[in-house]
């Protein structure tokens, strides 16, 4: 089908439905995808449109884990979140799971019995994940309010287990002035390659976990946008490297760099370290500005969702591409991120 005529057929699928349906899409979604979308966010935003939503069907444009998030927040009679793509995944999220984190938390406790622990984990992580982290009464977090979830546990006395993404960990620690504090669980050992001694000194542990796409930059990709555009502020988003993250003029989640390209000046010029489409669209919308990207990096996930399986969802809702998450694990995945939600 032409792109045109598979425009159309997308708006009228979608027009039958009316406001039954939500199409939902991440900012790092194509922008064929991105244009029949009812809201386009970063996850936390869309998590609460996801729970604030009456539409009988939730389409989540994105990867697996936001999908799985909608369908908790969302659950009720007649309601259901489909994904035209169901296999599209997150690397990162896939590099935790519950059982290697349940492992953990029993060797954090046992080697601390006067301490309280708190786990702390990245949306970007699966519903079983979530469920871990609700039932041991720690909150779920995004890039967008990381710090705050982190902080509202420092505050209260806890030490902190937080997975899966170890960048976004550090980079909050760093502007706590606290990136000391904190100690690497190495996946795939039995001891996390932590002595008890370690273990004990450590505020916060981080799973090392890490997003590929935006590990991806180095301070030697800095180093090369400041010499080809000196005087552009550069924008990076926190599952960088501290390393990268520290030299930023801005570290931010796609919402707060969204905002600052919104604020910036006619003539300003911004290098940006974040997933690429989003890069490539706002220096599309904004022909005022000089944007550049750090390093064009796609993320492949991403980028599975095309309009022939968005169209194919919408008129043939084949069973596999529903997204349920097991009823078992609804309650404490919910608590963890209602709690997010809450602060
Ligand atoms: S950009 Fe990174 S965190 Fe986001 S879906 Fe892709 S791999 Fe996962």
């Amino acid at each position: 089908m032409a792109d045109e005529a598979l425009f159309g057929a997308i708006e009228r699928a979608r027009a039958e439905w009316g406001g039954r349906l939500l199409i939902l899409g991440h900012h790092y979604q194509p922008s064929e995808i991105v244009a029949h979308c009812d809201a386009v966010g970063d996850s936390l935003e869309l998590s609460r449109l996801a729970a604030a939503s009456r539409a009988e069907r939730i389409v989540f444009c994105g990867v697996r884990f936001m999908a799985e998030t909608a369908d908790i927040l969302s659950r009720g009679p007649g309601r259901s979140v489909w994904m035209p793509v169901p296999q599209a995944g997150c690397p990162m999220a896939d590099m935790a799971t519950a059982d290697a984190l349940e492992a953990a938390w029993g060797r954090l406790c046992a080697a601390t019995p006067k301490a309280k622990w708190a786990p702390v984990v990245y949306v970007n992580s699966s519903a079983e994940v979530k469920a871990f982290c609700g039932r041991h009464g720690g909150a779920a977090c995004t890039s967008g309010n990381g710090r705050r979830v982190v902080e509202h546990f420092l505050a209260r006395g806890f030490r902190i287990l937080f997975a899966p993404d170890q960048h976004l960990c550090t980079n909050i620690m760093r502007t706590l002035g606290r990136e000391g504090e904190v100690a690497l669980w190495h996946r795939g050992t039995a001891d996390g390659g932590l002595s008890e001694a370690r273990i004990r000194a450590a505020t916060l542990v981080a799973w090392d976990g890490c997003c590929p796409i935006h590990a991806g930059f180095t301070p030697g990709d800095v180093a090369a946008a400041r010499a080809a555009h000196p005087g552009a502020e550069l924008l990076i988003h926190p599952e960088a490297p501290s390393p990268v993250a520290a030299q930023a003029e801005h570290v931010g989640s796609t919402k707060a760099i969204i905002e600052v390209v919104s604020r910036a000046e006619p003539g300003a010029e911004l290098v940006i370290g974040t997933e690429d489409r989003l890069v490539r669209r706002l220096a599309a919308a904004n022909g005022h500005l000089r944007i550049h990207p750090l390093r064009p990096i796609l993320c492949a996930d991403m980028g599975r969702t095309t309009p022939e399986a968005l169209l194919r969802t919408l008129t043939e809702w084949p069973e596999a591409c529903r997204v349920r998450v097991d009823d078992a694990l609804v309650p404490d995945a919910r608590a963890s991120v209602e709690r997010m939600l809450a602060l």
